[in-house]
């Protein structure tokens, strides 16, 4: 196995809850723990190896071949945290360039020029964002009022800049009205 990042389920506190966790076999096939936790982390080769080799269905690891591009593709669908990580851990433990895909243009850049959008909430007290975009997409589409990146949802006002279709367009709007109206 070269060049394969592995997904598993791992984590596993208290027996009832598990998170993602990740493993690398690089291009000289050397495995690397990238990410491991709780009762069900695969800190070993050999425990990595036997899930793949022993887990079927919804519980068999996930295999991504980094050197073919539709799994690239797939691995860039699943979590775009996840995926800021992993090619972040990458590029600095093992000097490899994963690019990262652009949800808007869905250009493949730097993990550099890539911001990370649409914090959500989840599970009552945890926020993650689940968009990423280029640098360019960004600032094609943020709002000068409030910085935040908005996929085609911007208004124009001449002079001043795009802003939200809501919020902030309509409070710049006041804003401009109040300004320029004689008292
Ligand atoms: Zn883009
Ligand atoms: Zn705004």
């Amino acid at each position: 196995m070269k060049n394969t990042l592995v997904r598993y389920q791992g984590g596993g506190y208290d027996g009832c809850i598990w998170e993602w966790n990740y493993a690398y076999f690089d291009e000289q096939g050397k495995f690397h723990d990238m990410y491991s936790s709780g009762s069900m982390g695969r800190p070993e080769e050999s425990q990595v190896r036997a899930i793949i080799a022993e887990l079927e269905g919804e519980d068999a690891p996930e295999l991504f071949n980094l050197s073919l591009q539709p799994d690239i593709d797939r691995l860039n669908e699943i979590n775009a945290e996840s995926v800021m990580s992993i090619s972040q851990w990458l590029e600095k433990e093992i000097g490899y360039e994963l690019e990262v895909q652009c949800d808007d243009c869905k250009t493949y850049v730097d993990v550099l020029d890539i911001q990370l959008t649409d914090l959500r909430k989840e599970g009552g007290i945890v926020y993650s964002h689940h968009g990423k975009v280029c640098t360019l997409c960004f600032s094609e589409k943020q709002c000068d009022g409030c910085n935040e990146y908005n996929p085609g949802e911007l208004k124009t006002i001449e002079d001043e800049g795009q802003y939200c279709a809501d919020g902030c367009y309509d409070e710049k709007m006041r804003e401009l009205a109040e300004c320029c109206t004689p008292s």
